[in-house]
């Protein structure tokens, strides 16, 4: 497993708005702050600050479960690292 930790069974399919990726997520929410252009809330603002915007810009495409989860897995790392089968 490349996006998600082996043996999940159910998890979220993601489509990024801003910058296209797709990926794996077990958090299943209608909206994630994308792990590739999004910003990651800074967990050290004070209590006075504001909190920072986030942008949940990718949107859940579909629910993955059972086999499909391994199934897309496989075929977004692939996509990711080129089509490179050798390590199978
Ligand atoms: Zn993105």
């Amino acid at each position: 497993m490349y996006y998600v930790p082996d043996g999940t069974t159910r998890c979220g399919y993601y489509e990024c708005a801003d910058c296209g990726t797709r990926f794996l997520d077990v958090r299943i929410a209608p909206t994630l702050v994308c792990p590739y252009c999004g910003e990651a809330p800074d967990l050290e603002i004070g209590p006075d600050d504001e909190m920072p915007e986030v942008r949940e810009s990718a949107k859940l495409v579909q629910m993955l479960e059972g086999e499909e989860v391994e199934q897309y897995d496989t075929l977004l790392s692939l996509a990711v690292t080129g089509g490179d089968y050798s390590w199978i």
